[in-house]
């Protein structure tokens, strides 16, 4: 099968999911509309009769949509069922009229092209690599770059950088996601939530957490889906186009992120307009392995990296340990930022901790003793490398990141 055909079944997968999820919540709009209410005001005979027009009056609509949603997902289904069929390849897969086989299908089709990345960087019309300007992120940029120069299509990579709020991150990370960018030469674009981290815990009154991450939805994911829009209106072109989103996210992060996929139909942000397609280039590497390309490539990545905190994210980030953010908190200090004070007072003004097990005003108390037991934390350039991949490691890496500045 070529691939316009297997792009071809991606969208049909897409409409059928999405004219499935729709009938699901006409069906339910359905069951929600007054009827019930409107046959006991019959029973009761306590309601004018104007009032009993009115409200069949919404019973109808609800029942005309369900039902024209219905038929919408069945002409879906049978279009991607005959489509599917005629493919040699997944005639095994049978028609796809229950979810699970247009689930099945799905995988299939998705799994075949994450294993030519080339061939799906030549298809899409753009490329957006989304970058904390963290370690994850400095090699998914760098392999994206490097496939997409490879097939001439360097033009199409963007790079897009969510700020959110320079009192939440650590200095310097807007300014490194932009330099990664500009070193290879492509378009780079940040994209700012009206109000950042800190606003939007003060207005809530609430921490967000790994259940509720309002942090990441709002502040970076449906910035994001600005920029689809901007790249689209931007083609201009007559057909569907197709985004391939790439993001820097590893499997053996987190049970939650090993349950994704390497490539995936984004099915809140297509439209009729755009097929976007979430891809994850580093899925499957190792911490360790990520640390070898950053050295192996001599990618410069953030100092934040060689005090040993993990990850480049908020400066305390609501899924980090304890451990860690003790750490962040000394590291403040060494830096002189206000930030551990910015959120210990936010915490005691919103009357909520920022996790269920410990509240920052403790991190603050235990980083306080370890000063005071061992002074400031320090470090040295390379220290993440020498950390990972050991001392040869990190002094080839200095040598060749000198070089190449
Ligand atoms: S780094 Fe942590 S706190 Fe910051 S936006 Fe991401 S999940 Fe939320």
């Amino acid at each position: 099968m070529d691939l316009p055909a297997r792009l071809g079944l991606l969208e049909l997968i897409r409409l059928s999911a999405s004219a499935e999820s729709n009938c699901r919540r006409l069906r339910l709009a359905l069951r929600a509309a007054p009827s019930s209410r409107v046959e006991e005001a019959v029973r009761e005979l306590a309601r004018a009769e104007a009032e009993y027009t009115s409200r069949a009056a919404q019973v109808t609509p609800a029942t005309v949509r369900w039902r024209r949603a219905f038929t919408a997902t069945e002409r879906a289904d049978t279009t991607l069922g005959t489509a599917l069929a005629r493919t040699r390849q997944l005639a095994g897969s049978g028609q796809p009229r229950t979810k699970g086989a247009r689930r099945a299908a799905e995988t299939a089709l998705l799994a075949e092209l994450s294993a030519m990345p080339k061939t799906l960087i030549r298809a899409a019309h753009a490329l957006l690599v989304q970058s904390s300007g963290g370690k994850d992120s400095i090699v998914t940029v760098d392999r994206v770059v490097r496939w997409a120069d490879s097939v001439g299509c360097l033009d199409k990579v963007v790079v897009v950088h969510a700020d959110i709020g320079q009192d939440a991150e650590w200095p310097g990370v807007l300014d490194l996601a932009r330099q990664q960018a500009e070193r290879y030469g492509v378009r780079f674009i940040v994209v700012k939530a009206p109000v950042g981290f800190l606003g939007m815990v003060e207005k809530r009154g609430l921490w967000p957490d790994a259940q509720n991450r309002l942090c990441t939805s709002t502040l970076k994911r449906d910035e994001a889906a600005k920029v689809f829009t901007q790249i689209v209106d931007e083609l201009g072109l007559d057909e569907q186009a197709l985004l391939v989103n790439c993001l820097g996210i590893r499997a053996s992060e987190s049970f939650s992120r090993r349950q994704k996929h390497e490539l995936a139909i984004d099915h809140r942000a297509s439209s009729s307009r755009r097929l976007v397609l979430t891809w994850h280039p580093v899925f499957h590497l190792s911490e360790t392995a990520i640390w070898k390309e950053i050295a192996d490539n001599a990618l410069d990545y953030h100092p934040v990296y060689d005090t040993l905190i993990p990850r480049l994210s908020c400066i305390f980030c609501i899924l980090a340990s304890f451990d860690v953010l003790v750490r962040a908190v000394r590291l403040c200090w060494v830096l002189g930022l206000p930030t551990p004070k910015t959120y210990v007072d936010l915490e005691g003004r919103i009357g909520h901790r920022f996790k269920n097990q410990f509240s920052l005003a403790q991190v603050v108390e235990e980083a306080a003793r370890l000063e005071a037991a061992e002074g400031p934390i320090t470090w040295r350039r390379g220290d993440a490398i020498r950390h990972h991949l050991g001392d040869d490691a990190a002094t080839d890496y200095l040598r060749r990141l000198a070089l190449a500045a």
